[in-house]
């Protein structure tokens, strides 16, 4: 029972390297965030010994009584968090959460609707290259060339023409709200299943900064490490009958919530992790706190003054604006098309983690796109305010317009290190200890 630090040093040190990475840079990946110690020791418990194949009260291995009692109250938490009739914690992260939901409520080469990859939808969501786009047909649908918004317009248009079995309402680097209501509508109308996923904006909806999908979706999926800021992995919630039994499952006698859970276990995963169970619970039993409510307002706040900065500085955003969490900058008016990879690796170099991200219609490919995608979860867990976002979004211009500028670049990471060491992330907590 050696510690990790004289066990193996060379581990021990690569996490304080990334230890020290974290707290004297600014983390402006919007799907990253910083879980607190106690979901920290969650995942590091004995629950990551457990096999625990099945559901609770109805396993194949002996030796459950904790696991149960942990499982059920993270579903119990999720329940109160969301409004959710049914809930599976299981899945090990937000991509095989969705692959069982394809799995439930669609065949092999079935029709559905998601937003595309190039307008800020998710690989999952029909990517040629993904799973999503491989066995099932796509219809994407794009946002609006001019106001670069989803039109739901368009939307319902083109789901009368294909009729797809289910539509996708979901974004990865959309800066602006969904319209949850109106994509049932739109559902009740074609006779499809509404899959909204959440996953990055989970704890804005949570904490009531964003509208939620209930009562307006049959399934949600999320992960539950984005801005919902618990340990990496996934839930799918559901309602428990199935709206469009009738329509199209004639043969089966299973309700939704029972085509879910088949589908994630045996369908597609085995045991589940239950530390990461474990560490879901702590996670939501933090978000059901008044705190939080007042964190993903902040969060919002947060990113509409590093918008406002930014544009000030004169870099165009994506829809000029935000309303979420993230905003997207589009560096093609500054000459720098295809520029993105070049941007993100000197934000890098001045202390400023964020992605090349393309922005809609964007002429270059995604491995050198148009765009920088940055969000506010992670700066606004370690407490960061408006006035730390007018520092940041002048660092941020200061790096586009001198991103070839090795000393600018090095005089900027000083400053961010001197702003990043006032918000200490885990103060005195030496994870190795
Ligand atoms: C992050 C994300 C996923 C995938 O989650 P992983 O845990 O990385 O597999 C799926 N959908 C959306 C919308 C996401 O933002």
């Amino acid at each position: 029972m050696e510690p990790l630090e004289t066990k193996d040093p060379k581990v021990a040190e690569l996490i304080r390297k990334e230890q020290d990475r974290i707290e004297h840079g600014v983390e402006l990946i919007p799907s990253e965030n910083f879980v607190s110690k106690a979901v920290l020791q969650a995942l590091g418990s004995v629950f990551t010994n457990k096999y625990s194949e099945g559901y609770p009260r109805k396993r194949y291995y002996g030796g459950q009584e904790w696991v149960d009692e942990v499982e059920e109250l993270a579903i119990e938490r999720a329940q109160k968090l969301f409004g959710a009739e049914h809930v599976n914690v299981q899945p090990y992260s937000g991509s095989p959460a969705n692959q069982a939901v394809f799995f439930a409520l669609l065949n092999l080469g079935d029709k559905f609707m998601g937003l595309d990859l190039s307008c800020g939808g998710h690989l999952t969501h029909g990517s040629p290259v993904n799973f999503s786009g491989k066995n099932y047909k796509c219809i994407p649908y794009f946002v609006d060339k001019e106001t670069e918004r989803i039109d739901l317009d368009v939307v319902k248009k083109a789901a009368m023409q294909e009729k797809p079995k289910m539509i996708l309402s979901s974004l990865t680097a959309y800066p602006r709200r969904l319209d949850f209501k109106g994509f049932q509508e739109i559902c009740e109308e074609v006779g499809a299943y509404h899959f909204a996923d959440i996953s990055h904006i989970a704890g804005l909806i949570a904490g009531g900064a964003h509208e939620s999908p209930f009562p307006f979706t049959d399934v949600v999926t999320t992960t539950t490490h984005k801005t919902l800021r618990g340990p990496r992995g996934a839930m799918i919630m559901c309602k428990v009958e199935d709206r469009l039994h009738d329509k199209y499952h004639n043969d089966s006698q299973k309700n939704l919530s029972q085509l879910v859970d088949s589908a994630v276990f045996p369908g597609l995963q085995g045991g589940p992790h239950d530390n990461a169970t474990a560490a879901k619970a702590v996670a939501f039993g933090e978000a059901l706190q008044p705190e939080f409510k007042e964190y993903a307002r902040q969060i919002v706040r947060n990113a509409k003054a590093l918008a406002d900065e930014v544009m000030a500085q004169g870099i165009k955003l994506v829809t000029d604006g935000t309303d979420n969490h993230l905003i997207l900058m589009d560096l093609r008016p500054k000459g720098l098309t295809g520029k993105g990879k070049e941007l993100q690796h000197a934000m890098d170099e001045a202390g400023i983690t964020l992605n090349k991200n393309t922005v809609p219609f964007d002429p270059a490919s995604p491995f050198n796109p148009s765009g920088l995608r940055c969000g506010t979860p992670a700066v606004t867990t370690r407490g960061m305010k408006e006035s730390e976002m007018k520092v940041i979004g002048k660092a941020i211009a200061k790096v586009v317009d001198n991103y070839q500028n090795d000393s600018v670049l090095v005089k900027i990471r000083e400053e961010i290190r001197e702003l990043s060491k006032q918000f200490p992330i885990y103060p005195g907590m030496g994870i190795l200890k």
